[in-house]
């Protein structure tokens, strides 16, 4: 007798890593940077709003998201049919890969990027094509135009880039739409779009307004503070919202998480405020990192990107040592979340004494 045998792709389905949690340390506080999370305890109103929700747990969720896409189109300006609500924007990308690609079908996205994109896409049997970042982390978007083929159904464009920090411009990525026939999609993932500060910005609803094409994907997890809800949503043409919510799993979006969403968007000013606190420990991250000589590309997101080739593991573990948890990615760098302020000067504290060229000083 033999075990039936999943589909040939699911052994390629990369293992998902996740941020480690923080050990308990007798006598320190030890603080996760390994998951850009938000670091703020839920502001009142949520935590009430989601409390209230817990009497109906016997209940199925509104699987039309009403209140959360009324919510949405009013806050956005944009039509109720243009939303597709998921169990946070990674279940989106599993979504979109199962209503447009056929199995060998490619998607192309920048790399390192997303961990998720590769694990959703060997999922759905499409083929991950993967263009490397330049030396400053950024997406390389001439090669990614050139890398679409007749087997390109999706383009994943992720602004601000996870893990290594920088955005695309607005003028960026006009060029790169111009180059990609509109039978390809075009998914601007804006996980982190609260926490941008720069010139030439991508005003996302303006690029999928003026085009049939562009999806864009956003999140509650970061800014807002509600990853343990899993709650995102996309913004497409009517065509492809419909196309994303009739993959969906029915009743995905639990009610806690709808209350919970539509309350933070009633928040939004109040979280808004956090999330410029955030920027401003973030720029006094980098501003400490650069002092000392690191050579960190350019962060837009709620995170720093360390460089670190063969010294992961090495920065992983002084970083530990201080009580922060960082996120390694094997031979090729960490990545850190801005947390509390305490977790934030221990960071620069441990890059210090680190070293930016190989000299570990001893902690
Ligand atoms: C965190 C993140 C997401 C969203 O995750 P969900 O919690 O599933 O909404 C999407 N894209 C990127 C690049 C992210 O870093």
């Amino acid at each position: 007798m033999s075990t039936p045998q999943p589909r040939a792709h699911v052994e390629r389905i990369p293992a998902y890593v996740p941020g480690r949690p923080p050990t308990t340390r007798p006598g320190t506080t030890t603080y996760k940077l390994s998951s850009n999370e938000n670091p703020y305890p839920p502001l009142p109103g949520v935590v009430e709003a989601a409390h209230r929700a817990v009497d109906t747990m016997n209940r199925y969720p509104d699987m039309g998201s009403t209140l959360l896409y009324a919510g949405l189109s009013d806050r956005l300006g944009v039509p109720v049919e243009d939303l597709a609500a998921g169990t946070g924007s990674v279940a989106l990308i599993y979504q979109l890969l199962t209503a447009y690609c056929d199995p060998g079908d490619e998607v192309v996205h920048a790399w390192r990027s997303f961990e998720a994109y590769p694990i959703a896409i060997t999922s759905a049997g499409a083929v991950s094509v993967r263009v490397p970042v330049d030396a400053d982390g950024r997406h390389d978007l001439d090669a990614m135009a050139a890398a679409v083929t007749d087997r390109t159904r999706v383009v994943m464009v992720c602004t601000p880039n996870n893990p290594t920090g920088p955005s695309v411009t607005q003028s960026e990525l006009d060029a790169f739409l111009a180059r990609v026939p509109s039978h390809v999609l075009v998914v601007v993932d804006e996980a982190y779009l609260e926490f941008v500060r720069m010139d030439d910005a991508v005003d996302g609803l303006a690029t999928y307004r003026g085009r049939p094409n562009v999806v864009l994907f956003r999140t509650f997890s970061k800014a807002y503070g509600l990853a343990g809800f899993r709650v995102g949503y996309a913004v497409a043409p009517a065509p492809v919202a419909a196309a994303l919510r009739a993959v969906s799993l029915p009743f995905g979006v639990s009610t806690v998480a709808q209350v919970a969403a539509v309350a933070s968007l009633d928040a939004e000013q109040a979280l808004l405020e956090r999330v410029d606190a955030l920027v401003v420990e973030r720029d006094r991250v980098v501003e400490g990192l650069r002092q000392v000589g690191w050579r960190v590309p350019s962060p837009q997101g709620n995170f720093v990107w360390f460089d670190l080739g063969a010294r992961t593991a090495a920065f992983a573990a002084a970083a530990e040592e201080a009580g922060i948890v960082v996120r390694p990615f094997a031979g090729e760098g960490c990545r850190v979340s801005i947390g509390e302020d305490e977790a934030n000067t221990r960071l620069v504290d441990v890059a210090a004494r680190f070293g930016p060229d190989g000299d570990v000083a001893p902690l």
